[in-house]
């Protein structure tokens, strides 16, 4: 496989994931060639490149970013920050968004690693070769002129907060007022005014729908999960979700309730979407599910292929941290190689069994929460590493307990460490 002078590795965009690739990949020039990272965009960043502009940008590529202009973390930066680069000093804990770009910009800065980014180049495909290399169609976008090249490993950092995905609502088509996604939202000026019924209680619904009764005269966040025991904005109801529409601005919920809305803001989440790789690659994504992938990461069946960032509800930045390093050491060291196709199917299987039987649904088999500090702490004693932080843990539940009881406020705290070495609530 390696060409004698290291391991020639391709990563698919220059977002956290992909700048955590081009970090750890360029620092290990024993095993690998300078990493070729490829970036659609003109900037780094991904996530964090807010765009004003909605729709497709002026090579006809939609936006990526889902970004909106008022937008703080929901996590606060002792938490997000990379396990080796933390965040400059300062009281605020959940930060504007501009300044996670400017850290992600830092972090590039820091680690030299704008020397192998090339910007505006859209991978178009990715096809297995028959002694299993990998063939990569790549398009400059200003030229539109197509280059292709053979790299050893791809690690696949596009991102899945990208592409909307619509909830279906029976008869929908019936709606006459707005009808938008988050992916869409950036302020909320235009809903003045409005009764607004926003569909999903995830972390960009509740925010957007609290951000919206600002301006709003009425705003239904209508969602199926346990009520949010929170105060919220007298102009805001917790209301089930939407089942069908019956009229122009006429919607009936799931206890059979109506509303009348003039606009409808889906915040139903988005699809893994993968559109360059080839069929030779044999990935499926079936019930939001990426498969086939041994511990969410790696491909079943060409290992050399591996997707970071893959799960939700997670630390994104410690998460790829941790999945990078392990994933490294598994092409590198003879120890740290990786079971069988069939062994590492069979446990993935055996996990998906497992959370089937504790009635997770199947399309929620990426969703982490809770089990992510396990996760990390697996991979990181099989690849030698420093566990995560204990005390990163330990701050991301007092955070999570604060959010629910404290929503409109809680983006405000501040913390500091006690004697006894944990996080607490600045008084
Ligand atoms: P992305 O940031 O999406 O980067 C993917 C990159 O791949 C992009 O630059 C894209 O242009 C590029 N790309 C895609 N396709 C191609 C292609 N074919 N060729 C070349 N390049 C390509 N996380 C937190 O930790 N804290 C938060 O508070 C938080 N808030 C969030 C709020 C919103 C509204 C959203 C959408 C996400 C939020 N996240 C948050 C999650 C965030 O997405 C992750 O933190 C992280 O930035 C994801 O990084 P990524 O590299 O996996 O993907």
């Amino acid at each position: 496989m390696s060409s004698g002078k290291g391991l020639r590795v391709c990563v698919i965009g220059a977002g956290a994931a992909g700048l955590c690739a081009a970090r750890h990949v360029s620092a290990q020039s024993k095993w690998f060639q300078k990493p070729v990272v490829y970036e659609l965009n003109s900037l780094l960043g991904g996530t964090w490149v807010y765009n004003e502009q909605v729709g497709a940008d002026q090579f006809g590529n939609p936006i990526h970013s889902s970004m909106y202009e008022r937008m703080k973390t929901n996590l606060p930066k002792e938490v997000m920050a990379f396990p080796d680069f933390p965040f400059p000093s300062s009281p605020d804990s959940f930060l504007h968004h501009t300044k996670i770009q400017s850290y992600l910009e830092q972090y590039c800065r820091h680690f030299a690693l704008d020397q192998f980014i090339q910007y505006n180049k859209k991978v178009e495909l990715v096809q297995v070769q028959p002694d299993q290399s990998w063939l990569v169609k790549v398009q400059d976008l200003p030229s539109q002129s197509v280059a292709e090249a053979i790299f050893d490993v791809i690690l696949v950092c596009n991102g899945h907060y990208s592409v909307p995905y619509y909830a279906p609502i029976s008869n929908i088509e019936r709606f006459q007022g707005i009808r938008m996604h988050s992916h869409d939202y950036r302020n909320p000026t235009r809903f003045q005014g409005m009764n607004v019924a926003l569909l999903g209680a995830a972390a960009s619904g509740i925010d957007i729908s609290l951000e919206i009764a600002e301006e709003a005269t009425q705003v239904y966040l209508c969602h199926n999960n346990p009520s949010i025991p929170s105060k919220l904005p007298t102009n805001m109801v917790q209301v089930p979700g939407i089942v069908e529409c019956i009229s122009p601005q006429g919607f009936v919920l799931a206890d059979g309730s109506k509303v009348q809305v003039d606009c409808l803001l889906y915040c139903t989440g988005y699809e893994f979407q993968f559109p360059f790789l080839d069929g030779s690659c044999q990935v499926k994504v079936e019930n939001r599910t990426v498969k086939p992938l041994y511990k969410h990461l790696v491909h079943c069946e060409h290992p050399t292929m591996a997707f970071l960032g893959i799960p939700t509800q997670i630390c994104p930045f410690p998460f790829f941290h941790y999945q990078l390093l392990w994933y490294l050491k598994t092409l590198i060291h003879p120890g740290s190689k990786l079971p069988s196709e069939a062994d590492m199917k069979a446990d993935t299987d055996r996990e998906m069994q497992e959370r089937l039987a504790q009635g997770i649904p199947k399309r929620h088999f990426h969703k982490m929460g809770a089990i992510q500090w396990r996760y990390m702490e697996e991979l990181a004693a099989q690849a030698d590493l420093d566990p995560p932080n204990p005390q990163v843990e330990q701050l991301y539940n007092l955070v999570h307990g604060r959010r629910k009881t404290k929503l409109t406020q809680y983006k405000a705290d501040q913390f500091e460490l006690d004697h006894s070495g944990k996080f607490q609530l600045r008084q």
